[in-house]
């Protein structure tokens, strides 16, 4: 039997290591061919080919180098580009993770072509529409033919929304599976913890990990400059280790911010998945704005403050291994900061068992044959 065709659409770097867990079995399965198409989203090495080496992944069959420019603009080039993509390949289905413009180009191209969609990730709701990632998500949901759930919550939010029950699969979540497979193979006396330990005297188990890159951050100068004093305040008792995502970089330097910050945080370059997961692991506390990041702290069992006003993964906060500080008072971040610090949550297991993959796969397979 021909085995049957699953255009992939990935294009930032939390998709890479989520395609990642997906894409080997898909490679395995015998049943199944992915086409990997990357948007070109997210374009330095440290912010995407590191993450295909590391995760063992094949270069994609197609990189259009679409990025930059407003959401509109970037979303209809990406859909304009996967439309003439799905146009040549035919694929049986195609596959999307998360939330960003290349999860929603690559659904829309797909349906308007009657083409069937899953969609990874699948029900997460900060219910903030002010968000480009909820709105991402929302519209790739409410037009997928399968619906990938990490967790519980995720399924009450796509039930109330009313999809229908055949297409919501509880599979677990992907990025659980890639920390499984992944998480052991890093150390601290090694890599980047090691060199920091001999050149900044950052020491495993006691500095603080940051990272800021969402846009309701960076483009409201209020709110960054809210978590750049309280990252500075927090530093002045505990290292704050911060890799620096591009766009939090140009719009710092922008407000001539960056030599400041410098002097007091441990600025490094966007890091590889490995050694993000190196300095996740060992860190006494993990500051943040990124959905996966905050998982993985709790993957390492670190707690976490999450700089936003709001979570789609509420099941961190309620447990006690997450806390929310909305970026408005640089006191009350600082706050949150000391009372996370040295604190566990509740005993949790509300992201499946690790073989999230496995089940998207099988899935698929039994579906399209
Ligand atoms: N990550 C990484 N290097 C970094 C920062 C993050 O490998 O310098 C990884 C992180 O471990 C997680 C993923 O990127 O697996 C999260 O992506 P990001 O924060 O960009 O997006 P979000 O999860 O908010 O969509």
């Amino acid at each position: 039997m021909n085995p049957k065709k699953i255009v992939t659409v990935i294009g930032a770097r939390p998709q890479f290591i989520k395609a990642s867990a997906v894409s080997s079995l898909l490679a395995e399965s015998g049943l199944l061919r992915e086409v990997l198409v990357h948007t070109g989203q997210h374009f330095d090495a440290n912010m995407s080919d590191v993450f295909f080496a590391e995760l063992g992944m094949a270069p994609p069959a197609y990189h259009c180098a679409i990025h930059g420019g407003h959401h509109g603009a970037m979303t209809g080039a990406m859909l304009a580009e996967t439309e003439r993509i799905l146009l040549e390949e035919k694929p049986d289905a195609v596959l999307v993770y998360g939330d960003t413009n290349s999860t929603l180009a690559g659904c829309l191209a797909a349906v308007k072509l009657h083409i069937p969609v899953a969609h990874v990730e699948a029900g997460l709701r900060s219910l903030n529409m002010r968000s480009p990632e909820e709105v991402n998500r929302m519209l790739t949901d409410r037009v997928s033919r399968w619906l990938f759930t990490p967790t519980e919550g995720a399924d009450a939010h796509l039930a109330r929304e009313g999809a229908a029950s055949g297409q919501i699969h509880r599979v677990g979540d992907v990025m659980f599976d890639v920390a499984l497979r992944h998480g052991a193979r890093v150390h601290p006396g090694d890599g980047l913890l090691g060199r920091l330990r001999q050149t900044r005297g950052v020491r495993p188990g006691e500095y603080c990990l940051a990272t800021i890159h969402r846009a309701e951050n960076t483009d409201d100068p209020a709110r960054l400059a809210t978590i750049v004093e309280a990252l500075t305040r927090l530093a002045r008792d505990v290292q704050v280790v911060l890799p620096l995502h591009p766009r939090t970089r140009a719009v710092l330097a922008a407000q001539g911010r960056l030599d400041a910050l410098e002097q007091a945080l441990v600025l490094v370059e966007p890091q590889g998945y490995l050694t993000m997961v190196q300095l996740e692991k060992y860190a006494a506390l993990i500051a943040t704005d990124s959905g996966g990041v905050q998982k993985e702290a709790f993957f390492y069992r670190v707690p976490c403050v999450t700089l936003r006003d709001e979570t789609e993964w509420q099941e961190l906060v309620e447990s006690g291994w997450n806390r929310l500080a909305p970026p408005a008072d640089a006191a009350q971040v600082l706050a949150a900061f000391r009372a996370s610090l040295g604190s566990i949550g509740k005993n949790i297991a509300p992201y499946g068992t690790g073989d999230a993959a496995a089940r998207i796969v099988r899935q698929l397979a039994q579906d399209l044959q």
